[in-house]
Order: structure tokens, then C-alpha cells, then sequence
């Protein structure tokens, strides 16, 4: 391979994207029956940028008595949202998705800033896709009866959602805008280090007119998504998080009458086989687990590539990776911005640590990284196998375990063998692989040449630990609805 000699005289010049038109408060309040107001706890916690350790806002600390303020609003809305003309309840969104759009950039701005993803993935993915889950929904609304003929579809009534941190408006929107179509109400509940795509949402939501009560967004810790969950007049839970805490909450609402839907975590299988387009192949590991700081649930965790071509791919991965920008997140040429919070670069730490004791073989790409904020260099382990830990739990950073195997039938196997169901990536020329692989691995998803990609109309969820329900197309009306 003739390698280009990346060295400084390559280094591209600072393209920062501007902050000047965005328009931060320093306070944000809870978003309840269609306005802005005070928590009863009085308390405030910060959001913090992650590239600077510098307090871009304080965030209202949601308490119990909030989360039945925002209950009892989402309840009486539901009693005329439920039986709103369909057709109008679109235009609501539409207007919603199309006021998005308007602030599209100061949105993709605000989110790299208070979570750590490169501007240019927070302008060319998150956003857009979020503006299309409510475009997409909002197409549904009066056409339901259509979507799931002689079934008579009705919502169901309040949903409590609870999403995590890194894809705060996406993952906003794959709640709110499936939910609302359907004439349910919800209070949702953001994560506490990225809040605030989500109260910028808030404000779009109150500026378009949506009857009060019909969203509302309350910000606090997990003792503030505990208060969603046990709320007695809550009819839905839809959770986005960690398998750890969607246990909890299965456990919590047995019994009761809640519907739920859980999207947990994942160690998705990324398999490369020797007929593969190789540089392809190798452009489809770095977007499976170096996309958004590997802070993705159906990141490529675990890299299998075939015996034979092992030296060739890891090598050309290698060199790939040498070109990867690790830095400013609002700068365009950053590929791998920061870690989303100290807690998160604790955990990723003991992972690469506990790599390492496990015998594990470690590369990482040497970059200059900030004294300020939270940064990890992508990592490759070589020489691990399946009993390893790095190899079974998900670690949710840019790290990324890296086997080999012979046979189709063994990538099967060691594919399958990991507590988790969510994603996986193949790589060949030959459809047959591909339809044989894409049955027999244990995931929701499966990518054929080609990995993350993901749209409004494509239903997506997981098996065993990562969860059940499926959000995104049909699929996620259905969790929105019940029949008759
Ligand atoms: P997390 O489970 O720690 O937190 C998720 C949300 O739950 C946050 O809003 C948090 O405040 C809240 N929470 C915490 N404890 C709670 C409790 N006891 N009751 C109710 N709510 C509580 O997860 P995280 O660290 O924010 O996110 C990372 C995890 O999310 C990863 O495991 C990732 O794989 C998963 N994830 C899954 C999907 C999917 O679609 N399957 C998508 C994105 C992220």
C-alpha cells in the first residue's frame, strides 16, 4: 500500500461553525401545559459543554410533584387531542417539522455543543432525521384507519417517555412525533447532560400553537424518570437507555396495566468477509463504531473479518483511522468529537483497562487532544476472544474488539453469542451471504454493506437485552396504538 505521509503539512485549517445566532438562556424552566415554569424543587443542575467543561445552561430539576402536574395536563389534553379531526392533528406536526426545519442550523449547533457530536454529523444526521420522523409521523396522522385496515386503531392515552444523551432531538422525535400522530399526550423526560435540543423543542412547540398539555418536557436526573415510570395515571412507558435501567423499570411496572416499549443497549456484530469491497469494508468499520464517539446502541462494537484478509483489513483500518480529526466538535473537519461527560470517559477508561489486563493487544490513533474537556482516541484491541469483557458488554465509546473467523457457520455462532440483539453489519459481494446472514443473526437490524444508516420509514429495536417494541415506520405506530 503507498501510504500518504499525513503529517502536519496535511492539517487542515480551523473551519468553526459560527455561535453568534444562537439563542441560549442561561436558565431553562420545565415545559408543562404549553408554558414555562418553575420545578417545586426549586433546584437547578448544569449542562455542560463536554468540549470545554464551560456551563452553557442550568436545567430545571423535575420532582414528584411536577411529574403529576405534567400528568394531570397531559390527561385532560388527551380528552380533546384524542378526538381531534386526524387531518388537523397533522398539521400540528407538520407545522412542528417544518419550524425545525427554519432553525435546522442553530439546532445542530446547540446539540454539538451540549453533547460532544461533530457539527457535521449533528447538521447532516441528527437533525434532518429528526425533522423527518416529524414529517413522516405527521403524513400518518389521518391515515391510520389506512395503515392498519378493519383493525379501528385508538391511542392510547398518556405516554411517559424517557430518552438518553446521544441523540437528544432524534431521540426526542422518534417519541414525540409517532406518539402525538396517533392523538396520545406525552411527558418526556430528556437526559440530564443534553437537555437542551430538547426545551429548544419546547419553545417550537408553544411558537406553533399546539394545545397546551398535548407535549410537555420535564428535565431532571434518573430519580425524575423513576417519577414518570410510577406515575399511576401513565398508560404508556416508552424508554431509551441502558439495559440496566429498562430492568429496572420492566420490573417496576410489572403488574400494573402500562404498556412499555424498552430500546436498550447493544454489541452489534460488524462481519467482513474475504470477497468484500475492502476499502469500503474498511469505510463501514470506521462509521460503525467511530460515528458519534462510538456513543451509538447498534455501534459495530465487535469486528469479525475473515482469517484470510484479517492482516490486510486491520492494517488499511489502521492507516484509516491515522487521518481521523479527533477535536473541537463545531469544527467541519472533526470526525471524533468529545465524550459526552466525565462519567462516560470514566467508564470507557476502565473498559480499555480492563482490555488490556484481559490480555487484550491495544492501538490508538495518536492525536493532541484538549487539556479541557472529555476525549478518547479511537482504539483497536486485536488478539481478544469471545469470553473477553471488552468483547461482551457494551462499552459505548470509540473502541472497538476486533476477531477473526473461517467459516460462515462460526461467524454465525460468535456473532450470536453475546447477551444483546440490536445490529449487525455484513460485508460480501455475494446476495446469498447476505440473505443467510441477514436470518440467522440475532438482531433487529441488519446492514448490508453499508452500517448506521437509518430512516423515519425503517423500523428499528432489538432482541433479547436490547429490548422489545420496535420504533420508526408502521412498526412504531403500532406502540402507539391499541385495536379493537
Ligand atoms: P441510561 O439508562 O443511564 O439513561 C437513559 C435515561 O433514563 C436518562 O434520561 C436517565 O435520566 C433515565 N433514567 C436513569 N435511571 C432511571 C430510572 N431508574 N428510572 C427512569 N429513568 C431513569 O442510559 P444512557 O447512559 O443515557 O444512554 C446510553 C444507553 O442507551 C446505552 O446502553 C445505549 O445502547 C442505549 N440506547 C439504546 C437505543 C436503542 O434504540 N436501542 C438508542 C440509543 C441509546
Amino acid at each position: 500500500m503507498n501510504k500518504l505521509n499525513l503529517n502536519k503539512s496535511w492539517n487542515y485549517a480551523d473551519a468553526n461553525e459560527s455561535i453568534d445566532h444562537i439563542l441560549l438562556k442561561k436558565q431553562y424552566d420545565l415545559f408543562i401545559n404549553g408554558e414555562f415554569v418553575k420545578s417545586h424543587s426549586k433546584k437547578y443542575f448544569n449542562s455542560i459543554n463536554p468540549a470545554t467543561d464551560e456551563v452553557i445552561a442550568s436545567i430545571s430539576e423535575a420532582n414528584g410533584q411536577d411529574i403529576d402536574f405534567a400528568v394531570k395536563s397531559a390527561r385532560k389534553a388527551f380528552n380533546s387531542w384524542s378526538i381531534l379531526d386526524p387531518k388537523e392533528r397533522g398539521k400540528y406536526i407538520f407545522r412542528i417539522a417544518r419550524m425545525i426545519q427554519e432553525r435546522a442550523k442553530e439546532f445542530a449547533v446547540i446539540e454539538s455543543m451540549d453533547g460532544g457530536k461533530p457539527i457535521r454529523e449533528s447538521r447532516d444526521i441528527d437533525i434532518p432525521l429528526a425533522i423527518n420522523h416529524f414529517f413522516y409521523y405527521a403524513g400518518w396522522a389521518d391515515k391510520l384507519e389506512f395503515a392498519f385496515p378493519n383493525k379501528y386503531p385508538k391511542p392510547l392515552g398518556v405516554a411517559g417517555q424517557i430518552i438518553p444523551w446521544n441523540f437528544p432531538l432524534l431521540m426526542a422525535a422518534w417519541k414525540i412525533a409517532p406518539a402525538i400522530a396517533c392523538g396520545n399526550t406525552v411527558v418526556l423526560k430528556p437526559a440530564e447532560t443534553t437537555s437542551l435540543t430538547a426545551l429548544k423543542l419546547a419553545e417550537i412547540i408553544k411558537e406553533s400553537g399546539l394545545p397546551k398539555g398535548v407535549v410537555n418536557i420535564v428535565t431532571g436526573p434518573g430519580k425524575t424518570g423513576s417519577e414518570i415510570v410510577n406515575h399511576p395515571d401513565i398508560d404508556k412507558i416508552a424508554f431509551t437507555g441502558s439495559t440496566k435501567v429498562g430492568k429496572l423499570i420492566q420490573k417496576n411496572i410489572n403488574g400494573s396495566n402500562k404498556r412499555s416499549t424498552l430500546e436498550l443497549g447493544g454489541k452489534g456484530a460488524n462481519i467482513i468477509f474475504e470477497d468484500a469491497a475492502i476499502d469500503q469494508a474498511v469505510e463501514g468499520i470506521v462509521n460503525a463504531i467511530f460515528f458519534n464517539q462510538g456513543h451509538v446502541c447498534c455501534a459495530g462494537s465487535r469486528l469479525f473479518v475473515q482469517e484470510n484478509i484479517a492482516f490486510e483489513v486491520i492494517e488499511k483500518l489502521k492507516y484509516r483511522m491515522s487521518s481521523l480529526i479527533v477535536g473541537n466538535p463545531l469544527d467541519k473537519n472533526t470526525d471524533i468529537g468529545a465524550i459526552n461527560s466525565k462519567e462516560q470517559l470514566a467508564t470507557i477508561n476502565n473498559y480499555i483497562k480492563i482490555g488490556k489486563q484481559e490480555g487484550g493487544d491495544i492501538y490508538q490513533q495518536e492525536c493532541t487532544i484538549s487539556k479541557k474537556g472529555n476525549w478518547c482516541p479511537p482504539t483497536l484491541f486485536i488478539n481478544v476472544s469471545q469470553s473477553n469483557t471488552i468483547v461482551q458488554q457494551e462499552i459505548f465509546g470509540p473502541v472497538l474488539a476486533i476477531q477473526t473467523f473461517c467459516t460462515i457457520d462460526e461467524v454465525i455462532e460468535k456473532a450470536n453469542n453475546t447477551p444483546f440483539g440490536l445490529s449487525a453489519g455484513i460485508w460480501t459481494e455475494k446476495g446469498s451471504k447476505i440473505f443467510k446472514l441477514a436470518k440467522e443473526l440475532n438482531a433487529g437490524v441488519v446492514w448490508a454493506n453499508t452500517y448506521n444508516k437509518f430512516d423515519p420509514t425503517s423500523p428499528f429495536g432489538g432482541f433479547k437485552e436490547s429490548g422489545f417494541g420496535r420504533e420508526g415506520g408502521l412498526h412504531g405506530l403500532k406502540s402507539y396504538l391499541k385495536f379493537e
